[in-house]
């Protein structure tokens, strides 16, 4: 049965109960309605011409004309009537038990369980995601892959930048899908499954659709989480519809988004019962052996996570190949803003490369976020172009959220905040291989109460251990700064973010990272967390309690270091120290130019209206947040 079928027999019930209803009603004829003694004694005083007794009800016309209806009082058994009828000479007739009331009956007694039913019905179909053409209950094991055919798929090559050697890797299967005859010719073995392996919003779903784009066939997409579902075997049924669907449609690209989410090694993770997830795999499995690569099939399944997917996948003739999609570099980011730029009026004085290189950790899909926000702030000051000025505003909304220029603080916790955004900026311009610090606000944004920005000078992919003992130091420079104003007693929760982060750093200098002289070049401790992610208990390495505790020790004793470098460093400044919160104080935000005044002992020159600010902006922010927030604010400065 299909939808409409399904609707229209539905239609009919409700119709049908409408209708029964409705006629039982109309049925009864207009008439006086009297009471049981009231009938009797027109009766007895002759007024009554015929009746015609029912099961309860009795009706029946007067003698001088006019309808009337009785009911015989339930459960009583009046003997007289009969006499008392044949005695005035009232016609009398029966009226035989109805069929109709009897039917009508039966149908509201089995009504609420009708209405159950549609209810139910109902919530199938809501949970199956219908919605667009989904089916109804029938439909459970049906894949819900999306087709888009080759002549809806508008994505090209050209629109997937920055990521060359993906792009060079992926272009033989370009080749293959177009002609997969010419390939068997020349006994070419292409690959059935490619793993694309990146970060989210690298452009795997952009890239596997741009193959297909390009190579004009039609493009299978579903994401590993459809497939799990509460009931056992329904994930392997949808498994075997979407390959039975797909080919029909040969040659075709089947894109399995998060393919982690079926695909993780089976038999880990907490809590086993696990069955349904381990039969969609098998089923997986089972489907990429059995059809031929001649099918012109090819499987692309995108993951953040290779290392929790099941070895079974990963076995020759499944998922053999995989290709890397890595987060953007410089100029990668630069073709990529160049791409996203093509769809909206760009004014002259906008440069991508500028842009490009404040944005270093951003993914394509950041980049395309960023365009996008400067669209939105152009639009809404009724520009006819986006100008840099607007790229530099969306840049800082992304980085460190939305300022919020609504949020009242007192003039205590705006000092406060000043004091300790000044303590970051000038230990962090202080510290040697520090970013160098280009902003420092106290406006609030996001959660953060201020903010101070530091820029790395080229995208970083390893830190020294100078340069993390400094960013260290510099995390720890709010805090103290606080307690050399407020005294001990003063400090308040705003630095809890920092200590995080410092910790986390210290400790995997020692874990990790083998920075410790006195630990030495180990690694210690896997990520926590890991467990969750599909890796078994047993898998994770345990030290010694003797090792943890002098682990905590050396961790202990990075950041007293860090935390002494600081403090001296602050305590030899304070002048400058003092200068910066008064500057804060009075524009809210400095820039790099009046941070330089600063640090030249000197009271800083006037803000040019800090928006108009120079190129080469953005980067990392050291937000500072409530307690209780643990959100991380703009991508990870370092590692
Ligand atoms: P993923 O699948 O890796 O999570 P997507 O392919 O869904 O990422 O990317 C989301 C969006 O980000 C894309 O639709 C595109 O607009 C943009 N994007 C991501 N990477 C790129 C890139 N390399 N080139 C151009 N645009 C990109
Ligand atoms: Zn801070």
């Amino acid at each position: 049965m299909n939808d409409m079928t399904k609707n229209i027999v539905l239609w009919l019930v409700i119709a049908g109960v409408l209708y029964v209803v409705a006629s039982s009603i109309s049925s009864q004829p207009s008439s006086d309605n009297i009471s049981y003694s009231a009938f009797i004694s027109k009766v007895e005083n002759s007024g009554v011409e015929a009746v015609e007794i029912g099961e309860t009800a009795i009706t029946g016309t007067y003698r001088g004309g006019g309808n009337f209806t009785t009911v015989k009082p339930p459960g009583t058994l009046d003997t007289n009537l009969m006499p008392t009828l044949i005695q005035n000479k009232v016609e009398v007739k029966g009226i035989e038990p109805q069929r109709e009331g009897f039917l009508m009956r039966l149908f509201l007694s089995i009504l609420p369980i009708l209405l159950i039913l549609a209810i139910f019905i109902f919530f199938m179909r809501q949970m199956q995601g219908g919605g667009k053409g989904g089916g109804g209950p029938m439909t459970f094991g049906k894949s819900k892959a999306k087709l888009l055919g080759e002549d809806q798929i508008k994505t090209t090559f050209a629109d997937v930048a920055g990521v060359e050697e993906a792009k060079e890797e992926v272009q033989e299967l370009v080749e293959f899908l177009r002609d997969p005859a010419k390939f068997q010719r020349l006994g070419g073995k292409i690959p059935r499954g490619v793993l694309m392996v990146g970060s989210p919003g690298t452009g795997k779903t952009l890239l596997a659709k741009a193959i297909a784009g390009e190579a004009k066939v039609p493009f299978f997409s579903i994401s590993g989480s459809d497939f799990v579902e509460m009931f056992v075997g329904v994930g392997a049924s949808r498994v075997r519809d979407m390959f039975e669907q797909a080919k029909k449609h040969s040659p075709c690209i089947i894109f399995i988004d998060e393919i982690d989410a079926v695909g993780r090694s089976r038999g880990a993770g907490l809590g086993g019962g696990h069955d349904e997830r381990e039969q969609t795999l098998n089923q997986l499995l089972v489907e990429m052996d059995g059809f031929d690569g001649n099918e012109g099939i090819i499987v692309i399944a995108a993951t953040n996570r290779p290392d929790v997917l099941d070895p079974a996948l990963l076995r020759p003739g499944r998922f053999d190949r995989q290709v890397t999609v890595p987060l953007p570099d410089i100029r990668g980011r630069e073709q990529v803003l160049k791409v996203h730029m093509r769809q909206v009026p760009i004014a002259d004085d906008v440069e991508p490369a500028v842009i490009a290189r404040g944005t270093p950790g951003f993914s394509g899909a950041d980049l395309a976020n960023l365009v996008n926000e400067a669209a939105l702030f152009a639009a809404r000051a009724n520009k006819r172009m986006v100008s840099m000025e607007e790229f530099e505003k969306a840049k800082d909304k992304i980085l460190m959220g939305a300022e919020r220029r609504s949020m009242v603080m007192n003039e205590k916790e705006k000092l406060n905040t000043a004091y300790h955004e000044a303590g970051h900026a000038i230990v962090g311009r202080l510290v040697p291989e520090h970013d160098p610090v280009y902003k420092v606000s106290i406006i609030p944004r996001g959660r953060a109460l201020g903010v101070t920005m530091y820029l790395p000078e080229e995208d970083k992919y390893s830190q020294s251990k100078r340069g993390l003992e400094s960013s260290i130091c510099s995390l720890y420079g709010g805090r103290l700064a606080e307690e050399m104003t407020l005294g001990f007693d003063g400090v308040t929760t705003g630095a809890s973010n920092d200590i995080e982060r410092a910790t986390k750093l210290a400790r995997a200098m020692v874990t990790k990272w083998g920075l410790s002289e006195k630990l030495g070049p180990l690694a210690y401790e896997e990520d926590e967390g890991e467990v969750f992610l599909g890796k078994q208990m047993s898998q994770r390495k345990h030290v010694s309690e003797q090792t943890a505790e002098e682990i905590d020790r050396e961790v202990r004793a990075i950041i007293d270091d860090c935390y002494n470098r600081a403090k001296a460093i602050l305590e030899e400044n304070r002048d400058k120290l003092d200068l910066m919160a008064d500057a804060l104080m009075q524009y809210e935000t400095i820039d790099a130019d009046q941070i330089d005044d600063i640090m030249e002992g000197h009271k800083p020159r006037p803000p040019k209206d800090w928006r108009d600010q120079g190129p080469g902006n953005g980067a990392a922010a050291s937000g500072d947040k409530k307690p209780g927030d643990d959100a991380i604010g703009g991508p990870a400065k370092t590692h």
